[in-house]
């Protein structure tokens, strides 16, 4: 049944979403299934998804390796307490340790417990080993979640106002500007904190020679490196974790997003040096949990693969590449990111048309700023599948530019 044509008793059509609390626009298509790159809505259509649950399901929709990691596993364990190890726990923050050089990991639902998590854990470590110092130097435009703390922590301008008093504590300096990060420290700061790539903001880079040089200032400062790889981890970027570009490690790392592969699950890991938590300092009814674990290590045993790794950087070739040619042909700018973390900037404020353009002809596209389109779709998307995207995106933006 369409969502228009739920009957009332006195005949008039029902909002069929009067329950469901608005908070963002959407579209009245209602998705009931989902396989690999595509999507089925209630009508039986069919779409192509090049969001994928906001960069989650990097192996798809309803992979095998997850529905069978899950299946077995709800059959075995569902949850016990936090109180308690369990064997995917331990399986999961083993694999995560190993492949991270980072070496404890606390496991949690979202991106923004995670990183607050990360802010707790960097304000303890301030508290203990350097003379109460709390501050955390952020950069304008990250995105680290939406709870008050990670808000805090965020650079985006449309927050600035919200939710006073803010949590204090997060001087912020541009992406990318040495300076103004080595300028912003001071005995209060215990920690830099950023996203190797700024993928709420629209997909911008912070550059290799940026991150090897806060690397060094932090170390030389005496503060932490937090790095925020909840977008840019798990394969995202054709590397594992996003920092393996730029050949440095952080002090404190948080995940989610890919982790879970679709399912809530998000991790922060630390060095043994900086792992300062005392009993009780963390926690969470469902951290740990062995459910949502053995899909961490479902995901992380698929996404590790070299070959796996080398085909997203193959595939992010292709988009770019695609993305490039259409830039040239219909006369947008440059494309941006890494992997299959990319942004195509429009060069004028017609994203919101394109995107709906693109819904209308059945490709899920997001445009995070009023310029630029991002694209992060399936690290298992085909070359098919992307050259469907782009030939879509090339009828869409020939029909704008006719307009
Ligand atoms: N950090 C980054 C870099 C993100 O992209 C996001 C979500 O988009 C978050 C944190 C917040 O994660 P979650 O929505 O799972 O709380």
């Amino acid at each position: 049944m369409s969502p228009t044509t739920y009957p009332s008793d006195s005949g008039a059509p029902l909002n069929p979403f009067a329950a469901v609390m608005e908070i963002t626009p959407r579209s009245p298509i209602i998705f009931v299934s989902g396989q690999g790159s595509w999507l089925t809505d209630s009508t039986g259509r069919r779409y192509l998804d090049f969001i994928q649950g906001w960069a989650v399901n990097c192996l798809g929709h309803s992979p095998k390796p997850l529905i069978e990691a899950l299946t077995r596993q709800a059959a075995q364990l569902l949850n016990c307490s936090p109180a308690f190890y369990n064997d995917q726990m331990v399986r999961l923050s083993d694999l995560l340790a190993a492949h991270s050089g980072l070496h404890h990991v606390f496991l949690a639902n979202s991106g923004a417990e995670a990183n607050e998590g990360a802010i707790k854990l960097a304000r303890k470590w301030g508290a203990k080993h350097r003379d109460g110092a709390f501050e955390i130097i952020t950069m304008d435009h990250g995105f680290h979640g939406r709870t008050l703390a990670t808000m805090a922590a965020s650079g985006k301008p449309q927050w600035e106002q919200l939710y006073e008093p803010k949590v204090p504590g997060f001087p912020k300096v541009p992406l990318n500007d040495l300076d103004a990060v080595a300028a912003s420290i001071t005995h209060r700061t215990a920690a830099v904190m950023l996203e190797p790539i700024q993928g709420e903001a629209g997909v911008f880079e912070a550059t290799i020679p940026f991150l090897r040089a806060v690397r060094a200032l932090t170390r030389e400062q005496g503060v932490l490196l937090i790095l925020d790889e909840i977008q840019t981890g798990i394969g995202r970027t054709g590397d594992l974790f996003g920092f393996e570009h730029a050949g440095i490690t952080p002090d404190i790392m948080t995940l989610a997003k890919g982790l879970g592969g679709g399912v809530p699950l998000a991790a922060l890991l630390a060095h043994r040096e900086v792992s300062c938590f005392d009993y009780g300092d963390q926690g969470g009814t469902f951290c740990g949990n062995p459910l949502m674990a053995a899909a961490g290590c479902a995901v992380i045993e698929e996404v590790s693969r070299p070959a796996f790794l080398a085909r997203v950087k193959q595939a992010g070739r292709r988009v770019a590449d695609g993305l490039l040619g259409l830039s040239r042909k219909h006369g947008c700018s440059e494309v941006r990111g890494q992997g299959l973390l990319l942004a195509l900037n429009l060069g004028r404020d017609n994203a919101a048309q394109v995107v709906n353009l693109c819904l209308e002809r059945g490709v899920l596209i997001n445009g995070p700023r009023p310029n630029a389109l991002r694209f992060m779709p399936a690290l298992t998307v085909t070359d098919d599948e992307i050259d469907r995207m782009l030939d879509v995106l090339d009828e869409v933006l020939g029909e704008v530019k006719a307009q």
